[in-house]
């Protein structure tokens, strides 16, 4: 039997993932995590999107041993290393370049919340403005500065004080899908009397992760690109969790033709787990004086390392997106089958997928009945109600079918138990 008294005793209240999944992890490769009764159980959880490319992939492993073996720098603050003139190159020839996007990379701390202060702090400084706009149901992380463009409202209000200098949009098909957003937007904007003046910038995520798999419509993202700049205010786009191929490509935004003028980037970049984040700045806006942003582990070059490793393994061409758009087809298929038999809408795109089951405690408890039976994956949504699929890319097409048949047995307990408990007045069921 596994003890868990351990973190029950010594750590904080505050942990929470380790509550849904109450084992002792030793081990991990691809899309495996191994606890230490030796068994396995399949992550369609991807570590909340950090494992795109799975758990220690062994040609990453690699670049980054050789690296600490060689006794090249590890920390450096932000002087100059071989490590991060690799990376900026490659990003450079990789992803920007071959896209027409020119960006300054500023390394902030390495989380992704961190990406996000930058990012406020560049856009407030390059307009002179103070006001962000942010979605509803959006989420950035946990500082304060993006708290204040969170949606939840529990999350929020852990911060203990007001946070301010924000204004909460309606995000595509908030409004119901006769409803224009944009247009609703652009209302309250040009009415010098509306109350909502012109932000320093917009922040999205193009498809809202943790808001419950919202996935904004390409031409609605154009639209509030000529917004944004039609009031003189900038575009982020927060690419933290779904960039770095979750969608396919790399960018999320990948075929839109929209060049945010700031975008963050963490969670999969350093594609080994490692903490690495940026906050890429069109050159026109990089106005930050020397150090007027700074912070101790922006040099993190074992990071640095594995994400130029990624780079060159899995985008020199688009093989990998091809293939992820391939599996997102058999995700997709499961995905409608759990909606089919147990009502619901499936949402999302490539490899992010979700179903909002009517329900809305399903979720949760399909989370629980999967791990019984071997699958880590979690939930999403302002209630909890969007069961998440978030696998690393790299999972195979049987590890797929494995999973969702654990899956669907798991919804088949869930909602078969479900009924004479919902049926107050009814008689007593007995299996
Ligand atoms: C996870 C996440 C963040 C915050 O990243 P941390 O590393 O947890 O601070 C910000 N934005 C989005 C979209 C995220 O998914």
């Amino acid at each position: 039997m596994t003890d868990l008294s351990t973190f029950s005793r010594l750590e904080s209240e505050v942990r929470s993932y380790c509550r849904n999944f109450p084992t002792v992890f030793t081990h991990a490769e691809g899309a495996v995590l191994t606890d230490e009764s030796g068994r396995p159980y399949l992550d369609f959880f991807g570590g909340a999107g950090a494992l795109n490319y799975g758990h220690n992939h062994p040609v990453l492993r690699e670049a980054l041993i050789a690296y600490l073996q060689s006794g090249a720098v590890t920390h450096s603050l932000d002087m100059h290393t071989a490590a991060k003139a690799r990376f900026l190159e490659t990003l450079d020839a990789r992803l920007l370049k071959p896209r027409g996007l020119s960006y300054k990379v500023a390394f902030p701390s390495p989380s992704g919340t961190n990406a996000i202060e930058t990012a406020l702090k560049i856009a407030r400084k390059a307009t002179g403005r103070t006001g962000i706009v942010s979605f509803t149901n959006g989420y950035h992380g946990m500082t304060l500065g993006a708290l204040a463009i969170t949606g939840n409202q529990s999350k929020r209000e852990g911060g203990g004080i007001s946070v301010t200098d924000t204004s909460v949009m309606p995000f595509d098909g908030y409004l119901g899908r006769n409803v224009d957003t944009i247009d609703v937007m652009r209302r309250y904007l040009e009415d010098p009397s509306s109350g909502v003046d012109a932000p320093a910038a917009f922040i999205l995520e193009t498809i809202q992760a943790e808001g419950g798999v919202n996935v904004c419509d390409m031409d609605w993202l154009r639209r509030l690109q000529r917004l944004a700049h039609d009031v003189g205010s900038l575009l982020i786009v927060d690419d933290i969790q779904v960039g770095c191929g979750r969608t396919g490509p790399f960018f999320s935004f990948d075929g839109s033709g929209v060049q945010p003028d700031i975008l963050t980037l963490s969670k999969s970049l350093s594609g080994y787990g490692l903490p690495f984040a940026v906050t890429l700045v069109k050159p026109e806006h990089d106005v930050f004086s020397p150090g007027e942003h700074n912070g101790t582990f922006r040099g993190f070059n074992p990071a640095m390392v594995t994400a130029t490793a990624a780079l060159d393994t899995f985008w020199a061409d688009d093989t990998f997106a091809q293939e992820t758009t391939r599996k997102a087809g058999l995700v997709r298929e499961r995905m409608e089958s759990l909606a089919r038999r147990f009502g619901g809408e499936v949402r999302g795109r490539g490899f992010i997928q979700g179903v909002a089951f009517d329900d809305p405690k399903a979720a949760d408890r399909i989370v629980a009945g999967a791990f019984e039976r071997g699958v880590v994956i979690e939930t999403a949504g302002p209630r909890g109600e969007v069961l998440k699929f978030l696998a690393p890319l790299v999972v195979t097409d049987a590890q797929i079918a494995e999973g969702f048949d654990a899956i669907d047995e798991a919804a088949e307990a869930v909602f078969t138990k479900a009924r004479p408990v919902s049926s107050s007045n009814g008689p007593e069921v007995t299996a």
